[in-house]
C-alpha cells in the first residue's frame, strides 16, 4: 500500500475465495453418495480429498478400476460420452456432478459433432476438464493452451472454439486471434465461467492495491495456478501457499496491505486458518 505514516499490518480477504458453486456442489454430492467412488480425486485439493476417502470417497483411475456395482461420482470436471458410458455399466449408480457451465460445453461439442465442424479447446490439453469436452465429438477436436499451440494448428475452413472453464480471459483473446489465423471461419464461444471470471478480475484488483498476496491452494489446481500467474503480474510479492503453515514472516513489513484469495477448490477452513496466521503475525 502507497502513502506515508505509521500503520500496522493489514490483511483483506477476497469476498470470492474458495469454492465455486461448482465445486461445493460436487464435493456435497461425494458426500451423501458415500461410500462410493470418483474418477480421479473431486477436487484438487489434498486436504478435502483425504476427508472425503476417510468417509469411503475413493478415487479410481478408470471405470474398470470401480468395482463392479459400487456407487460412482462424476466430479465437477465431467467426463466424456464413453467414459460416462464404461462408467454406467460398470457402476451400480451413477451421480452426474459435472458442473452446469462445463456441461454447457459438452453440449457445443455435440453440437459441433452434429454439424460435422472440428472442436478446437482452447486449454491444458491433459486438463480432465478439457479430455472431457473434446470426448462428446466424434469429429476432429484440437486442444490449444497458447498461440503458439494455435499457430501449430493444421488450416481449416471452419471450426467451432470454446475454452477451459477455468481459463484466463485476456490470453483466451490472444489464443483465438492466432486461431482465427489458422481457421477461416472460427465460430468462437466464451465458455469461461463467471465464477472463474469474477474471482479473477477481484483477484487482479486487490493485487493492485496490495503489497502482498497471498494466493491459497492446491498445488495440483489448475485455476488456483492462474489465479496466482494473474496477481503476480500486478503484485510481485505474490506467494502461492497449500495451507497456512507455509507462511513465513519474513514475507512481510509493518505497513504492508496484504491481500488473500484462493482457488476454486480451496476449502473454508484452509482460508480461515491462513486468515487466523496473518492475524497472530499482525499481533506480533
Ligand atoms: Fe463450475 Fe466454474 Fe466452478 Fe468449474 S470453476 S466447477 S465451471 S463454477
Amino acid at each position: 500500500m502507497r502513502g506515508g505514516g505509521i500503520r500496522v499490518l493489514r490483511t483483506i480477504i477476497a469476498r470470492r475465495a474458495g469454492f465455486c458453486f461448482g465445486v461445493r456442489r460436487a464435493v456435497e454430492a461425494a458426500r451423501s453418495a458415500a461410500p462410493a467412488y470418483t474418477l480421479g480425486p473431486v477436487i484438487h485439493n489434498p486436504r478435502v480429498v483425504a476427508e472425503l476417502a476417510a468417509l469411503g470417497v475413493l478415487s479410481a483411475d478408470t471405470p474398470e478400476a470401480i468395482p463392479e456395482g459400487a456407487r460412482a461420482v462424476v466430479r465437477s470436471h465431467g467426463v466424456g460420452r464413453d467414459t460416462l458410458s464404461r462408467l454406467e455399466k460398470r457402476a451400480g449408480q451413477v451421480c452426474d456432478a459435472t458442473c452446469p457451465f462445463v456441461a454447457r460445453i459438452h453440449d457445443m461439442a455435440r453440437e459441433a459433432e452434429s454439424a460435422g465442424l472440428p472442436l478446437i479447446v482452447v486449454g491444458e490439453e491433459r486438463h480432465p476438464e478439457v479430455e472431457g469436452i473434446r470426448g462428446w465429438t466424434n469429429c476432429q477436436s484440437y486442444a490449444v493452451a497458447d498461440e503458439a499451440a494455435a499457430m501449430a494448428l493444421p488450416a481449416m475452413e471452419r471450426a467451432l472454439v470454446v475454452s477451459q472453464t477455468t481459463f484466463i480471459a485476456e490470453r483466451f483473446e490472444s489464443v483465438c486471434a492466432a486461431i482465427r489465423a489458422r481457421v477461416r471461419e472460427a465460430q468462437v464461444r466464451k465458455t469461461i465461467c463467471p465464477a472463474t471470471r469474477d474471482r479473477q478480475q477481484e483477484a487482479v484488483r486487490l493485487a493492485q492495491s496490495a503489497d502482498v498476496m497471498l494466493v491459497v491452494g492446491g498445488r495440483e489446481s489448475s485455476n488456483s495456478r492462474k489465479l496466482f500467474e494473474l496477481v503476480g503480474k500486478v503484485c510481485p510479492r505474490s506467494h502461492f501457499i497449500e495451507d497456512a503453515r507455509e507462511i513465513e514472516n519474513t514475507w512481510f513489513h509493518p505497513a504492508d496491505l496484504v491481500g488473500i484469495t484462493a482457488g476454486a477448490s480451496t476449502p473454508d477452513c484452509t482460508i480461515k486458518e491462513v486468515a487466523a496466521r496473518m492475524n497472530d503475525i499482525e499481533k506480533q
